[in-house]
């Protein structure tokens, strides 16, 4: 029996659909379509599936395997990720530079689009992935050493304490806590919770969280507000009052007609809707806002405290054996671990350690012991781990889950002596210790497997 609709739910959404309204909510009764976004710093055979159209990494697959026991999900190949969501892409090539830019995604959790940013930020930019609530932040984090780009911070704070990085970003993605309508078919338990007053606090909440993102921003960048819900509170009346309040502009975003994507407008501002009667996909709305004026010289905000020590030159020599183009890098310590970061944004990332409650940065290469490097795991997720640093044993499936499960077992390919990189197909999985006729399986308890 399905969970019917709250019946105000389905009043209002007369207000935006119209005469939809009725072929909407069957698709909503439906099943949902399933699509994954591939690294392209990890692979260069997305083979499988249709593309989505304005997202250039985005497949839809036909059926829904099983990510949990698929090794290359966890080898970060692939991010399992609603089709909608994918047009970030689309906003920030159009209205953006990607390439090397500062990025903030404020509401980051799970990580679909913060690993998207990532992907686009390239090495010279930077993702700051943010998670207010913290056992939210801890998964964010394990998703991002995964996506293994190793050009993101994540950190756990409220917007607000963004406030002493004024202007500092050139993109702030706000993908806000919501009522969640557009999710109904995906998740039918959401019905349950939906009420108009979590409307009207949802959309108040928005609007702080909106305040706080355009203090970060500087002038002349761009905003992505985006929900996934279908109220006109949370979307184009949000989006007027950016416009009304905070002096937001269009970002002159266009979108080809026979992608199915319908736009509204606020206040001069072009706002997209996904229906999901319309395009393959969830309900889903974005806008792309210009903040006006002048570029100015980014300022970086001063150091608080020193966290960060830089790598001496022995360890910076052990370190670089570590990586592919130890050129492009930059080591450091924090405490006892030592971290890589690309050169470029290394002072940016510095900044943002001091500022912020920060869970994850850059690549954490391990700790040393007499000069030699115990790896950490976010090290053998690094799309640039030398290959050469250690020795590699390859695995068959079944070993595969065995070593993904933290389960004892002898691979078919007996490890040499010491650290090896557990690979499946090519792909690195994680890490495990051979001493003598025993195998340590080093992979992440908070990562495991947890079911046969
Ligand atoms: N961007 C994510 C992705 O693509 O995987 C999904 C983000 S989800 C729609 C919204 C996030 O905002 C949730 O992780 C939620 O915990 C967080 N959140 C909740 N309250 C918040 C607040 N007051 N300020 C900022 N974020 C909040």
């Amino acid at each position: 029996m399905p969970i019917p609709f709250p019946q105000a739910f389905t009043e209002r959404l007369h207000l935006t659909a119209g005469a939809d309204t009725p072929v909407l909510l069957d698709a909503l009764q439906g099943t949902p379509p399933v699509s994954v976004r591939w690294n392209p710093y990890k692979t260069q055979s997305p083979a499988q599936g249709t593309p989505v159209a304005w997202c250039r990494y985005g497949r839809y697959l036909p059926l829904r395997p099983s990510f949990t026991t698929d090794p290359l999900f966890h080898a970060g190949a692939y991010y399992v990720q609603e089709a909608s969501s994918m047009f970030v892409e689309h906003l920030l090539r159009s209205a953006a530079e990607p390439d090397g830019a500062r990025i903030l995604d404020l509401c980051a959790a799970p990580g679909g689009k913060a690993t998207l940013y990532a992907t686009l930020a390239g090495g010279e930019g930077i993702v700051v992935a943010n998670e207010v609530i913290r056992n939210r932040a801890l998964t964010l984090a394990d998703n991002i050493r995964k996506w293994g780009i190793g050009n993101t911070v994540v950190t756990n704070n409220d917007p607000a304490h963004f406030a002493g990085l004024s202007e500092w970003f050139d993109i702030v993605a706000v993908d806000a806590p919501c009522s969640g309508e557009g999710m109904f078919r995906k998740h039918p338990e959401a019905r349950e919770e939906w009420s108009e007053a979590n409307v009207q606090l949802c959309a108040g909440r928005q609007r702080r969280i909106l305040s706080d993102a355009w203090e970060a921003l500087r002038p002349g960048g761009l905003l992505i507000y985006s929900t996934c819900t279908f109220n006109r509170e949370e979307n184009e009346e949000n989006v007027r009052w950016i416009a009304g309040e905070l002096g937001g502009e269009d970002a002159g975003v266009a979108v080809p007609a026979e992608w199915g994507i319908q736009e509204s407008e606020a206040d001069g501002i072009r706002c997209f809707r996904f229906w999901p009667h319309q395009i393959t996909g969830e309900g889903f709305f974005a806008a792309a806002i210009r903040k006006g004026g002048q570029r100015g010289r980014p300022v970086r905000p001063k150091p608080r405290k020193t966290l960060f020590a830089d790598a001496s030159r022995s360890e910076t020599a052990e370190l670089s054996r570590w990586v592919g183009q130890p050129g492009l890098m930059r080591f450091a310590r924090i405490g006892d671990n030592l971290y890589g970061y690309y050169a470029v944004p290394f002072a940016d990332i510095r900044s943002i350690g001091e500022h912020l409650n920060t869970l994850h940065s850059g690549v954490c290469m391990g700790q040393l012991f007499g000069g030699r490097l115990k790896p950490d795991h976010s090290l053998a997720m690094f799309h640039d781990l030398a290959r050469s640093a250690a020795a590699e044993t390859p695995l068959s499936y079944d070993d595969a889950l065995h070593y993904l499960r933290r389960e004892e077992f002898s691979p078919q390919t007996a490890p040499d002596e010491g650290m090896n990189l557990m690979t499946f197909e090519g792909y690195a999985l994680g890490w495990a210790k051979r001493i003598g006729n025993r195998i340590n399986n080093l992979y992440p308890k908070s990562q495991m497997i947890l079911y046969k």
